[in-house]
């Protein structure tokens, strides 16, 4: 199919690309919008976690455009947890013994990098990065945009605009201006903080796993990286954070809990990394409806940002974008129709998996270690 029908999506981090690469597969003229500049000029992409696990729910989506196999070459397979008891025991969990499903490590820079390359080979697909969404009218299709690097606003109007920029989105926020839209965002009161296990000491971490050092009211996990090295995060209430103001602090709280990091990671290392970034905050978002107007759409952390817990937050903004594909074929890309659709397919999915992953934080810090009987217990009282 061919149109000039015309999708302006605004947001070119993960699921901003991988939406425009569908929509401009089925032949609309797609422009996306991206504050930032292009991370293949400028050598990085800034965001949160260094690395993020892909699953079943992201890879169907990147296999319908071509691009699993490229993105699994890059990954490391994690078949399993390995989780670093307080007793000082190791305990390797396989996810799937008898099929050997895993889920895998990828660098959010390399996807993200990747992902804008694959959009360079569609003719009706253009990006613009330093371009900032700074207005819009929702109901005739209006944006205005502000390009960055000259401080020139410009105006812009599409058939359908796609907002994929992230949980502060600014698109959400004139959509919220909509009779009917109802929005929930919730903090809670732990943050995290990113460390890194050079490549040199990688290897005495067992590789292939999901690392986790369950410590009940928080804790601590390691994702593999392709050179070897591996990230390190550290979730824990902010009111604990605070109290590891100081190096000895600091230092004591880790040979105290989680002793067998600190030589990975090196004392200088990890006190420099400590000290120089402040946790970060997390937060989720329920929206009653993913849609307004017959003329825009929100996918993505931009709908439903979920804590990091069940590692779905991208898995479940790649899905969107190929539900919302396939939704379009079913509706004859009948758009006002398609976007009714899509809410009422997505909506209670989308409320689950944000519940699940909150849920999912108890059961990594805590109920692993736990007997199951006590487990069972546990559950039955919350
Ligand atoms: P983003 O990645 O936030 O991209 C939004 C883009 O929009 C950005 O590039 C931004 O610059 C741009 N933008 C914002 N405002 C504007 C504007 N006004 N105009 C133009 N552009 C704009 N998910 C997983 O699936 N697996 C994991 O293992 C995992 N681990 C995580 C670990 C941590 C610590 C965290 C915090 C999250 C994790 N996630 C994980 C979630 C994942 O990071 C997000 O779900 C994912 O990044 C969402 O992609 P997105 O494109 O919707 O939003």
């Amino acid at each position: 199919m061919t149109t000039d029908r015309k999708i302006v999506i605004v947001g070119g981090g993960l699921v901003g690309p991988v939406c425009a690469l569908y929509m401009s597969k089925r032949g609309y003229n797609v422009t996306l919008y991206e504050c930032r500049s292009d991370p293949r000029e400028c050598g990085y992409t800034r965001g949160r976690s260094i690395n993020l696990a892909v699953s079943n729910r992201a890879r169907k989506a990147l296999r319908e455009l071509g691009l699993e196999e490229d993105i699994l070459k890059v990954s490391v397979p994690m078949r399993g947890r390995y989780l670093h008891q307080p007793n000082g025991k190791h305990v390797p969990i396989f996810y799937d013994p008898k099929n050997k499903e895993c889920i895998y490590s990828v660098s959010r820079n390399y996807l993200n990098r990747r992902l804008l390359d694959a959009m360079g080979e569609y003719n009706n697909l253009q990006i613009k990065f330093d371009h900032k969404l700074v207005d819009a009218k929702i109901e005739s299709g209006q944006l205005k945009f502000l390009q960055t690097k000259t401080n020139v606003t410009i105006d812009v109007r599409a058939d359908l605009i796609i907002g994929a920029d992230g949980a502060y989105s600014t698109m959400r926020r004139y959509m919220m201006q909509k009779p009917m839209f109802d929005y929930n965002q919730t903090y809670i009161n732990h943050g995290y903080v990113e460390l890194t296990i050079t490549p040199e000491y990688g290897h005495l971490l067992a590789p292939n796993y999901l690392h986790i050092w369950p410590r009940s009211d928080f804790m601590m996990i390691a994702l593999p990286n392709s050179d070897h090295s591996w990230t390190v995060t550290l979730f824990m209430p902010f009111k604990q954070f605070e109290q590891l103001d100081h190096r000895d602090q600091l230092m004591s709280f880790f040979n105290k809990l989680f002793p067998d990091i600190v030589p990975l990671i090196g004392e200088e290392q990890l006190v420099e990394h400590f000290f120089k970034i402040k946790p970060s905050a997390l937060m989720y978002v329920k929206c009653s409806k993913f849609h307004t107007d017959a003329k825009s759409l929100l996918l993505g952390d931009a709908a439903h940002a979920m804590l990091p817990f069940y590692g779905q937050g991208m898995n479940a903004g790649f899905e969107d974008c190929a539900i919302f594909n396939s939704v379009l074929e079913y509706c004859n890309d009948n758009i006002s129709m398609a976007l009714e659709a899509y809410t009422e397919r997505r909506r209670n999915d989308a409320h689950a998996i944000c519940e699940l992953a909150l849920y999912n934080y108890v059961e990594m810090r805590d109920l692993v270690i736990r007997p199951s009987f006590r487990i069972r217990k546990f559950v039955d009282n919350i």
